[in-house]
């Protein structure tokens, strides 16, 4: 198949076209490098069946050939990166998908939304099930991420209710792993830095809010799976291991016996969800899917693959 992945050059969309080119499919990357890295390709570059268009997906998108699959992935996803860039993630949730959604339809393929857990806000009810619709503060700190995404799920049905649009959603929860941004400020790539560079570990508030970490080659097999399964409804995909942000912390800490770094508290950033935990019931009936990776696994490689660039005369010369 030929394949378009929107923000191809970020985090997840990297991992999920090297599993697609594993595949034996041929990928169109679209990206405008608004919070990816061309490093996060770099690997692909001389690829024959890689394409990279670099764009941006609140302008449409005019695509020669056929394409097949649509992955909307694009988006800022930390908390630092859509408060820093506030509109375009509105857009790109907004505008961005009813394009995506129209490719889709003139290229009669197949879309898939990239939802999020954000979706649930501060949820009130712990671990979160599909049917669960969200505690969300429509104007707070998160509004202009978590309503967009909200948006961009309604929009997904519309198209599918009443254009026959063929499509997926999936709710994403705080995944991890190897070519994440080491200074957009979630916690896991956070913590990692910190203690490699002998740098306190910051806590935010007491640390006692919750939350799931996946491994990032158990969520991109997950978002593959639901592209080729026939449900249309949101999906949880997530690793229901919940834990505290401060036994993160420590559990960093002891995977990096070397580090000197000692935990500080810093305070709560407003609206911060306290609990996160996917049911992921769904994903297993469906999709026969569950994660596989343990945590503790899940760390060391991280661990492993950013220990050397993230020596400090490294990071200072990527600052
Ligand atoms: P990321 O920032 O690494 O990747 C997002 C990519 O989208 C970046 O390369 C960025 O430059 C690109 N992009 C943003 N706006 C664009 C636009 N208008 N046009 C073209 N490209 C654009 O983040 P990620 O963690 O890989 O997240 C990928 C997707 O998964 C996002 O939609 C995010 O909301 C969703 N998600 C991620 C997580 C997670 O834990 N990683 C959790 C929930 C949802
Ligand atoms: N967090 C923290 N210290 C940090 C970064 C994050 O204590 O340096 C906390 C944050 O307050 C939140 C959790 O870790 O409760 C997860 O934050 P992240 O930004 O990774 O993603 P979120 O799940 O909040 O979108």
């Amino acid at each position: 198949m030929r394949v378009l992945i929107s923000g191809g050059a970020g985090f997840l969309a990297s991992h999920l076209t090297d599993l697609l080119l594993e595949q034996g499919h041929d990928v169109v990357g679209v990206d405008n490098f608004i919070t990816g890295k061309a490093d996060n390709i770099r690997h692909l570059e001389g690829n024959a069946r890689y394409k990279f268009i670099k764009h941006d997906v609140i302008e449409p998108l005019k695509i020669d050939g056929t394409i097949d699959r649509i992955y909307h992935m694009a988006s800022p996803a930390s908390p630092i990166g859509y408060v820093k860039h506030q509109i375009a993630t509105v857009k790109v949730n907004s505008q961005g998908t009813w394009n995506l959604l129209e490719l889709s339809l003139e290229k009669k393929a197949r879309f898939l939304m990239a939802s999020t857990s954000e979706c649930y806000g501060d949820p009130t009810i712990n671990p979160q099930k599909e049917d669960y619709w969200g505690n969300v503060n429509p104007i707070g700190m998160r509004s202009m991420y978590d309503e967009p995404k909200r948006f961009s799920e309604a929009c997904t049905m519309a198209y599918h209710r009443e254009r026959g649009a063929d499509t997926r959603i999936i709710r994403i929860f705080n995944t991890y792993g190897p070519r994440m941004d080491p200074y957009d400020g979630r916690v896991v790539i956070s913590f990692i830095r910190q203690a490699l560079n002998d740098e306190p570990l910051t806590v935010f508030g007491e640390g006692k809010q919750t939350r799931s970490l996946c491994y990032v080659s158990d969520l991109v097999r997950g978002i593959n799976l639901t592209m080729e399964s026939d449900f249309h409804e949101p999906i949880n995909l997530g690793n229901p291991d919940e834990i505290t942000i401060l036994d993160i912390a420590k559990e960093v800490l002891s995977l990096i016996p070397t580090s000197k770094s000692k935990i500080t508290h810093q305070p709560m950033p407003p609206d911060d969800p306290r609990v996160r935990c996917p049911d992921i019931t769904r994903a297993k009936q469906i999709l026969g899917w569950t994660p596989t990776v343990s945590r503790r696994e899940g760390l060391k490689k991280m661990i492993d693959f950013y220990r050397d660039q993230l020596t400090k005369p490294a990071a200072a010369a990527a600052k």
